[in-house]
């Protein structure tokens, strides 16, 4: 009994040590232990069991607030974050450790006059080497192609890094799970589930570009809407009746498949109530009710698609997004709902 005493104490001791993580304490009073890994303004990046997220600062106590604030007082390494010591090096103006400033592929530090790429996930590789990378299909992060598991490389052709990998929606349980916690967002800002037909499938690639040849859609998809519709007129059951049909790419993490999600849902509400507009208007429309799902997530990947929508620069999904992005910043979503309808255009029967 004294040895297992002894043993858990001496593990105590080595977990104090070796953890740099601490608790985190929100206003509310729920608390993490997480590492502090990046202050990007208003918001911190914590590692909670090996996950990256992000957070608003406000939503800390005032004890956690100050921990930040003095540990931006320290230079750290953009690598590892750690304070930096005598053995640095400077490229373009960011000290990094001379240790940690180094390629994925060959392992050797960077030294003046070589090119190199960086992703936002701390990836260095030379420009040289970057044929012996992969780069992920979600989240842009770079990763060795010697190094990956080979489920990284989907049959279609698509990559993925092992971080979005393991977070993949490949089957339908898990879609539902993703579908409901859409829902839940959606339904919070006033767009209702649809009243005709849904069925909602995971395709590859292949089958998704064709299917968009039928609406003229192309470019780089994750997701489709195809909708029917029948109007009856008269007899024992008039009405007008939908059936839609979505396609969404498989192997998504589910931070991206919410989003694919919450975009083709936003088509099916459009749709329901024959809103036709321009593509700017349409497709930033449902990019704004995308957007609105992956502000409810913490997880660093949601914040990374957020800039993705904010530097895209379509006309429809870019510059679309950023209009009603602005006009739902003078308005509330009831109102920005209300403007849609606006524009419904059903049918004319002769
Ligand atoms: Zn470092
Ligand atoms: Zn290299
Ligand atoms: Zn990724
Ligand atoms: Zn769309």
């Amino acid at each position: 009994m004294g040895f297992l005493r002894a043993s858990f104490y001496f593990f105590c001791l080595l977990y104090t040590i070796f953890s740099w993580g601490r608790t985190w304490t929100t206003k509310a009073g729920s608390k993490s232990d997480g590492e502090l890994f990046e202050v990007l303004g208003d918001r911190i990046g914590l590692l909670i069991k090996g996950r990256e997220y992000h957070f608003s600062l406000s939503r800390f106590t005032q004890p956690d607030q100050e921990y930040v604030r003095n540990w931006k007082k320290v230079t750290r390494c953009p690598i590892c974050s750690k304070s930096l010591g005598t053995r640095t090096i400077d490229a373009g103006g960011v000290k990094y450790h001379t240790s940690c400033f180094r390629c994925m592929v060959c392992r050797s530090g960077f030294r003046g006059g070589d090119q190199f790429r960086r992703d936002a996930w701390k990836g260095m590789v030379h420009v040289k080497h970057f044929q012996s990378t992969g780069l992920c299909g979600t989240c842009s992060r770079i990763f060795v192609k010697r190094d990956a598991n080979p489920k990284q490389f989907f049959a279609d052709g698509r990559m993925s890094c092992i971080t979005c990998l393991k977070d993949g929606v490949f089957e339908g349980a898990i879609l539902k799970e993703v579908e409901n916690r859409v829902w839940k967002t959606l339904t919070r800002i006033g767009i209702s589930k649809p009243v005709g037909n849904l069925s909602i499938r995971l395709v590859d690639r292949g089958l998704l570009n064709q299917e968009a040849l039928k609406i003229n859609a192309r470019g780089n998809l994750r997701g489709l809407t195809l909708t029917k519709y029948k109007i009856v007129r008269g007899g024992r059951n008039p009405g007008t009746t939908f059936d839609h049909r979505i396609y969404i790419l498989y192997g998504l993490p589910y931070i991206e498949c919410e989003s694919v999600l919450a975009h083709e849902f936003a088509h099916v509400w459009l749709n329901e109530r024959f809103i036709e507009s321009s593509p700017p208007v349409v497709e930033g429309f449902c990019n704004l009710v995308s957007s609105a799902v992956l502000e409810k997530e913490k997880s660093k990947l949601a914040s990374v698609l957020l800039e993705n929508l904010q530097n895209n620069t379509s006309l429809a999904y870019g510059v679309g997004y950023r209009k009603m992005k602005a006009n739902l910043a003078q308005k509330n979503w009831n109102q920005v709902l209300l403007e849609m309808k606006r524009k419904s255009k059903p049918p004319q029967l002769k």
